[in-house]
């Protein structure tokens, strides 16, 4: 972090910077601890082009959870520019391994967000998925968004990059002919939208944090669908979330078709090591 950017920090936060501590765990962008006389707080830098836009976006869906009173979510307290830099300066939260009684309190507190719903799936306002555009546009009908939103638009750029064959796509008549028998009765929930394990985060005091979010209104089985690509959530975990929403017919191969959709958004921002994954899952969409 340049000197630059902390004397501006100093001075916007009309407090004295003591200590810069480097934060990692983040794909994206640049993240530190930044402690002050008086408090402490988190900063992500990003020199990235649409940086400004996806940091907005991050603001957005922030506090669009925090709303809800239904989770928290860390305070934003600005999102600027520097010289060559965008930033994202929020509350610092001091957080702790998650035990039992969180795990409980976080399946409690995501069914309460996943309760929040609309009229139509998508939300005013497009956003992102890690680093990659996510077209919120929205529809009245599940197999359409997530056909046309989600799907389609992470194998056309698979498919540009190379990535995939347009062998392997399936025409998108024939994803919607595959995903309607098990896509009926689905109403809208906000969802987070990216929520793996390194995207919440449990206070000292024991609150659970979403963080890094990417809403929009969804099948609420996709947040479900995310936790279980990667780990990171443990079964009182499950067992506190599906005392508000019991698990349905057909849960398991659904939440095969929603991980495509982070795979194939692994496949287009990491490469080649998440195509075997995708390609399996493809091979449920051939004829
Ligand atoms: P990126 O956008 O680069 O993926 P993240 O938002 O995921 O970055 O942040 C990187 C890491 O920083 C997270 O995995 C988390 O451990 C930590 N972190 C994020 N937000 C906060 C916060 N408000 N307070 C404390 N730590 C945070």
């Amino acid at each position: 972090m340049t000197g630059n950017l902390k004397d501006y920090l100093s001075n916007y936060l009309n407090d004295t910077i003591t200590k810069v501590t480097p934060v990692s765990g983040g794909d994206i962008s640049t993240a530190y601890c930044i402690t002050t006389k008086n408090n402490l707080y988190f900063l992500k830098t990003n020199g990235a082009p649409n940086a400004m836009a996806m940091f907005q976006k991050e603001t957005h869906g922030l506090k669009y959870i925090a709303k809800t009173n239904t989770i928290k979510t860390p305070q934003v307290i600005a999102c600027d520019n520097f010289e060559k830099e965008a930033f994202l300066l929020m509350e610092f939260i001091e957080s702790k391994q998650a035990i039992r009684e969180d795990y409980n309190a976080l399946g409690e507190q995501l069914a309460q967000l996943h309760k929040c719903s609309a009229e139509h799936f998508g939300l005013i306002g497009n956003n992102f998925i890690g680093s990659l555009p996510q077209s919120n546009t929205t529809h009245a009908s599940w197999v359409d968004f997530y056909t046309h939103e989600r799907l389609v638009p992470q194998l056309q750029l698979a498919k540009q990059k190379g990535l995939i064959q347009d062998s392997e796509c399936p025409p998108t008549a024939q994803i919607k002919e595959k995903l309607n028998p098990y896509f009926a009765n689905i109403k809208p929930s906000l969802l987070h939208g990216d929520l793996w394990g390194g995207n919440y985060l449990i206070s000292k005091a024991g609150d659970p944090y979403l963080i890094d979010p990417a809403v929009y209104f969804g099948h609420h089985e996709v947040d479900i669908a995310m936790t279980k690509l990667f780990g990171g959530f443990n079964t009182t975990f499950y067992e506190s979330y599906h005392t508000y929403f019991p698990l349905e017919d057909n849960t398991s191969h659904r939440i095969k078709i929603y991980q495509l959709y982070y795979l194939l958004v692994h496949l287009n921002m990491f490469g080649s090591s998440y195509y075997s994954s995708v390609a399996s899952i493809l091979k449920k969409f051939s004829a």
